[in-house]
């Protein structure tokens, strides 16, 4: 193929053309010149990833603004649960709409409009789930319902719990990792739920292997298999009461986990202020 023919095609085995022409021993590789190459994917984009904010508008609106102090986001990926336990949904559901977002729905979610039974639920999450469905509007509960289960983007798969069982299935097991990994077919899965940071990959065909993310240390993607899950930002229970999230940037392909504080006491006097339950305003300082 001639480099004019190549040029005009722009891709020859895979690899993008025009430009200087490299040989080695078998392939003919044409480069483009660096500020020729397009981004990956469909576009650079900041992507501010969070989970389970819980109604907790203290840290979500920490999380916003800490995002902006690492470089900015262009949307807002939510991984489902913005809703119940906090005292604040519909604050938290008006600040994820003012942005560009991308959003599925938890098993809060479903349960404060009244799509998931509250039986399934632990008395205090009942409780809290009651009270956050007599807050909402039509247009907020309108706005949950439109949001699917499972998102494909890119190569990224969402959903809150797992691509197994979006509502329920918590990943915490290398056995639900490893039927994780077997229910999604591009790159990578983020997911939330356990409001527990981490980046899972699998190991042989079998098993996996979770790892606690480095805050602040840009992860390469490449184009290994990963299920990440960004921590919680409104109820985190890895121990840490810092709300929980993460940035993928597409240009390099990286996610980078952060943790922020924000002001927890705010949070606990609005909840006795709307008398939810004790044992769920006291875990948010232990981060349980
Ligand atoms: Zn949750």
């Amino acid at each position: 193929m001639s480099a004019y023919l190549a040029s005009t095609l722009g891709l020859i085995e895979g690899v993008l053309v025009i430009g200087s022409i490299v040989n080695d021993s078998t392939v003919v590789y044409y480069r483009l010149a660096t500020e020729q190459i397009p981004a990956r994917g469909p576009k650079v984009l900041n992507a501010l990833i969070v989970s389970d904010v819980h109604s907790n508008i203290e840290a979500f609106q920490s999380v916003v603004n800490d995002a902006d102090r690492h470089g900015g986001f262009d949307e807002i990926w939510s991984l489902g649960d913005l809703i119940g336990y906090g005292p604040d949904p519909s604050a938290v559901i008006g600040l994820l709409g003012q942005h560009k977002h991308k959003a599925v729905i938890g098993n809060h979610d479903l349960a404060s409009i009244g799509k998931l039974s509250l039986e399934a639920f632990n008395p205090y999450a009942k409780e809290a789930n009651l009270w956050t469905g007599r807050q909402l509007t039509s247009d907020e509960r309108n706005f949950l319902d439109r949001q699917p289960q499972i998102i494909e983007e890119g190569e990224f798969v969402m959903c809150h719990g797992s691509p197994r069982d979006p509502v329920w299935e918590y990943v915490v097991s290398i056995t639900a990792a490893v039927a994780s990994f077997n229910h999604f077919d591009t790159y990578r899965c983020l997911l939330g739920h356990s409001h527990i940071p981490f980046i899972c990959r699998p190991k042989g065909d079998d098993s996996a292997e979770f790892q606690t993310p480095q805050f602040g240390v840009p992860l390469p993607l490449n184009s290994d298999r990963m299920i990440i899950n960004p921590g919680g930002v409104g109820q985190p229970r890895d121990g840490d009461p810092r709300a929980s999230y993460a940035i993928y940037d597409s240009e390099p392909e990286t996610v980078t986990h952060y943790r922020v504080d924000y002001d927890i006491k705010t949070t606990q006097d609005k909840m006795r202020e709307h008398k939810l339950p004790e044992f769920l305003i006291e875990r948010l300082e232990f981060g349980k």
